[in-house]
């Protein structure tokens, strides 16, 4: 028996799965799928989980059930390429004759002095869950600052504002506005909407320390009873131990079958790899579905085709009434960019589920 090992049950490592058990998995291959969880995390949500507006119970997907695919729960601690094998904590060895990397992705912090030590998280399940414990657990009118203007600090905020109205909320980016990188005309929209929702939006903030309570800006200092890190990402620390090529965002280089190009038997996807596009969920899975006809080609001795990956545009929720959204080049916001992403999500939950 051949023996492919996928690392990560999270968007790209679920739709990998899903795609080559319905497209004819060979007779003599076995699917291994390795998570610290017994279930998919929906991580575009971790917003409302740390806002305390969706349940845990309402973000997880169910691993699928197959008489080809074995499901092995641990925390995997190093890949070693050259020994064809992957280890997890208490001495676990799985080793493999094709591997799929696909763990996703973990704050960064730019060497910041204090940031990784008392800011809070929302990149993975265990560390959002304490985060809707901490930001629940604000007194009254207290401070939280969100460092990071992006999707995620945006859609938090917003979510956040909806849950605790008492809270003076703040985001505070480095860039001129929030979302810089989408179209200016969603950044107004999104700033319209904050401050009609007295959320305060502050720009040219260039974080240079973080300690218990107080953030400084250069010589500023900013009180804050708790602070939401989402002003970066980078794979996860498996990954950033690899001594392989990566681009600067730290994501592995890979050749166009999304091999590394030393060890071909390995697959990178999602938030890993190094791809012409940002990280996202919708990448990981477009990426997955490629990969596994890749994977089923050269199994069928065949050259795999390759068609360009086409994502279908990006959509941000500003609470559950209102929202963004970039389709192409066209800008969309208010309700109707909100009904789509539930829309989305719920058509993720029951496609993976
Ligand atoms: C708040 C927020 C909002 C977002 N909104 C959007 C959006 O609207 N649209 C969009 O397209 N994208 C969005 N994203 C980005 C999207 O969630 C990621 O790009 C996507 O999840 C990447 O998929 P992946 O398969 O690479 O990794 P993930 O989905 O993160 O899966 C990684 C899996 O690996 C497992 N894992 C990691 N390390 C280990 C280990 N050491 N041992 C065992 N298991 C491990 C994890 O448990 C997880 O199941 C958002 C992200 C956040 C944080």
């Amino acid at each position: 028996m051949r023996k492919l090992v996928v690392l990560g049950g999270g968007y790209g490592g679920l739709a990998i799965i899903q795609e080559l058990l319905n497209n004819h998995l060979p007779e003599d291959v076995e699917l291994v799928l390795i998570d610290r969880m017994p279930f998919q995390g929906l991580k575009t949500e971790y917003y409302a989980l740390a806002a305390g507006t969706a349940s845990d119970f309402d973000l997880r997907v169910s691993f699928p059930i197959h008489p080809k695919l074995t499901i092995k729960y641990g925390e995997i601690t190093s890949i070693d390429l050259e020994g064809k094998r992957v280890l997890l904590s208490q001495s676990d060895i799985i080793e493999y004759d094709y591997l799929v990397i696909a763990l996703g992705c973990t704050d960064r912090y730019h060497g910041i002095e204090g940031a990784e030590e008392y800011t809070r998280s929302i990149q993975t399940f265990s560390n959002t869950r304490q985060t809707y414990q901490q930001l629940n657990n604000v007194k009254p009118y207290g401070n939280v600052n969100i460092v990071g203007g992006g999707l995620s600090g945006v859609e938090l905020a917003a979510e956040l504002r909806e849950s605790r109205p008492d809270l003076n909320i703040a985001i505070l980016d480095r860039g001129n506005r929030v979302l810089s990188s989408f179209p200016s005309k969603l950044s107004v929209y999104v700033e319209h909407w904050f401050q009609s929702h007295d959320v305060a939006t502050r720009s040219q903030i260039s974080i240079t320390r973080v300690e218990d309570g107080v953030l400084y800006n250069g010589d500023e200092t900013i009180l804050s009873d708790e602070t939401i890190w989402t002003a970066g990402i980078q794979p996860v620390k498996v990954v950033q131990d690899l001594l392989i090529a990566k681009d600067p965002g730290g994501r592995v280089i890979l050749n166009s079958f999304s091999q590394i190009p030393e060890y071909t038997d390995v697959y990178v996807i999602g938030d890993c790899a190094s791809l012409p596009f940002a990280p996202s969920a919708q990448a990981a899975g477009a990426q997955a579905e490629q990969v596994a006809h890749v994977i089923l080609a050269l199994w069928r001795g065949e050259t795999p085709k390759l068609n360009a990956l086409h994502l279908k545009g990006t959509l941000g929720a500003l609470g559950k009434k209102a929202g963004f959204g970039l389709m192409g080049k066209t800008s969309v916001m208010g309700r109707v960019p909100r009904i789509l992403k539930s829309g989305v999500l719920w058509l993720s939950k029951r496609h993976l589920g």
